[in-house]
C-alpha cells in the first residue's frame, strides 16, 4: 500500500475524496496533507441531494489531530456545485463543519479536554490560542443546548451565583428531578425569570407543567415566578432559611461585640453546629455559649430552628414554626424579630418542605463546581464564558454530533453532587 492510500484509509476518506500529497516538515514539526476529489466528480446538491457538477472551488485548511508529536493539517479545494434547480451551492466536507478551521475529530478532542481541565490549559496543550478553543466550546454547547428537551420539566430550582466577587449575578435554573441545569443568565430579578420562561417554552417546556419551584426568599424572584408559573408551589429552601438564621446570629454578635470584645473573631464558631467545631473553636465559645450574652441566646435559637426540620409531619412543623417565631419575637433581639416576621410572611413556602422535600442542595453543589470553573477561566471570565462552562458542567448535554467520531459518548460525564 502506498503512503497516500494509507493516509486516505486512516483518515476514513471515501470516494471522491482521497489524499494526494503528504508534506512533512520536521523543523516546523508539521505534516500537511493535501486532500482532493477525483476529476469529474459530482456532489449532491445541499438543498435537493441531486448530483451536481462542480462549478468552482475554494482552498481551505483545517487543523487535524496530531501526527505523532507533530501538528497535522488538511488542505482541500472545497467545491461549490451547480444544481439546475438551486443554483451554485457550497458543498459540505465530511471532516469539518462549515466555518471551522478544525476537523470534527480535533473539535471532539477539544470538547473532551475542556470537560476535564481549564480552557487555558487545553489551549496550551494543543498549541492554539484560547479564543479559538472558546469558539469551539461555544459552538458545541449551543448546538447541544438547542437539542435539549424540556417538555418533562415539572420541578424548578433556582439560585444565584456571583459572576465576579461581590457583583454581577448569574442565576441558575435547574430541573430538580433530572438534576440538570436548564438555563443560566445574568441578573437576578423578575426579568431573569421571564428570560428563563422564554427559553423553557422554546425547548418544549410548558408553563402549566411547572408544579414546584424551590428558591430563596428573594422578593423579585418570588414575584417573577408567581407571574410566570401560576401553577407552581413555592418552596423556600432549607439551606437559605438556615443561612438567614446564621446571618441573624452574626448581626447580634457584631452589635454586641462593641461592648464585649471577647466576641470578636468568633463569627465562624457560631455558624457551625457544635459537632462540627474544631477543639480550638469549641474551647473559644464554651464559656461564651453558657453566658447571658445575647449572642449565646441567638445561637441557641438558631440550633432550635434546626429541630424544625426534624418534625415528623406538616402539622407538627406548623406548630413548631409558630412557637419558634413567638420565641424569636419575644427575645427582643432585633435581627430575630425581623427574621421571625419574614418566616411568618413566607410560612407556606417554608412549610412546603414537609410536603415535597425539595431542597437546593443540588444547586449549592453546582455552585461550588462553577466557582471552581471560574477560577480556572482566567482572563476570559465573561458572563457568556461562565454560562457556557456551567452548561458543560451541569447541563447534562449530549454532544451527539461528535460522539460517533470518537467511538465513545462525549456527553458531559461530570457526576453531579447528590
Ligand atoms: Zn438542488
Amino acid at each position: 500500500m502506498d503512503t497516500n492510500a494509507l493516509f486516505t484509509m486512516a483518515l476514513g476518506l471515501k470516494s471522491p475524496w482521497e489524499v494526494r500529497t503528504l508534506d512533512f516538515n520536521a523543523d516546523e514539526r508539521r505534516l500537511d496533507i493535501l486532500v482532493d476529489f477525483e476529476r469529474g466528480a459530482s456532489f449532491p446538491c445541499p438543498t435537493c441531494g441531486q448530483p451536481a457538477k462542480v462549478h468552482d472551488t475554494e482552498e481551505k485548511t483545517w487543523r487535524h489531530l496530531d501526527f505523532f508529536q507533530h501538528a497535522a493539517y488538511l488542505t482541500a479545494r472545497v467545491p461549490r456545485c451547480k444544481c439546475d434547480e438551486h443554483g451554485v451551492k457550497q458543498v459540505a466536507v465530511p471532516w469539518a463543519r462549515e466555518g471551522s478551521g478544525f476537523t470534527l475529530l480535533f473539535e471532539a478532542l477539544v470538547m473532551t479536554l475542556v470537560q476535564g481541565m481549564p480552557v487555558a490549559a487545553a489551549a496550551r496543550l494543543v498549541g492554539e490560542h484560547d479564543t479559538r478553543i472558546w469558539r469551539i466550546l461555544h459552538h458545541h454547547v449551543d448546538e447541544a443546548r438547542s437539542q435539549k428537551d424540556m417538555s418533562g420539566v415539572t420541578q424548578l430550582g433556582m439560585d444565584e451565583t456571583a459572576s465576579r466577587r461581590g457583583q454581577n449575578y448569574i442565576t441558575l435554573f435547574m430541573d430538580m428531578a433530572a438534576r440538570s441545569l436548564l438555563f443560566a443568565t445574568e441578573g437576578r430579578d423578575a426579568a431573569t425569570v421571564a428570560a428563563f420562561k422564554a427559553d423553557l417554552l422554546a425547548h418544549g417546556g410548558k408553563v402549566e407543567n411547572i408544579e414546584e419551584a424551590c428558591m430563596d426568599m428573594h422578593q423579585a424572584f418570588i414575584k417573577g415566578v408567581q407571574a410566570a408559573f401560576p401553577n407552581a408551589h413555592l418552596t423556600f429552601d432549607r439551606f437559605h432559611v438556615m443561612k438567614m438564621a446564621n446571618e441573624a446570629v452574626d448581626q447580634v454578635r457584631r452589635q454586641e461585640a462593641k461592648d464585649h470584645p471577647e466576641l470578636k473573631r468568633t463569627r465562624y464558631c457560631w455558624l457551625k453546629n457544635p459537632s462540627n467545631l474544631t477543639s480550638h473553636q469549641r474551647e473559644r465559645i464554651q464559656d461564651l455559649k453558657c453566658s447571658n450574652l445575647q449572642t449565646a441566646e441567638a445561637y441557641r435559637m438558631k440550633l432550635t430552628l434546626q429541630d424544625f426540620y426534624e418534625q415528623s409531619n406538616l402539622l407538627a412543623a406548623g406548630q413548631f414554626l409558630e412557637e419558634w417565631c413567638e420565641m424569636a419575637t419575644e427575645s427582643g433581639l432585633h435581627p430575630f424579630v425581623k427574621f421571625a416576621q419574614t418566616l411568618r410572611d413566607h410560612a407556606a413556602g417554608v412549610l412546603r418542605w414537609f410536603v415535597k422535600g425539595l431542597t437546593n442542595g443540588i444547586l449549592e453543589g453546582i455552585n461550588s463546581l462553577i466557582q471552581a470553573a471560574k477560577a480556572k477561566a482566567r482572563g476570559y471570565r465573561t458572563v457568556r464564558n461562565i454560562v457556557a462552562i456551567a452548561y458543560l458542567i451541569a447541563g447534562k448535554l449530549r454532544f451527539d454530533g461528535l460522539a460517533p467520531l470518537w467511538g465513545s459518548p462525549l456527553g458531559a460525564a461530570t457526576p453531579l453532587p447528590t
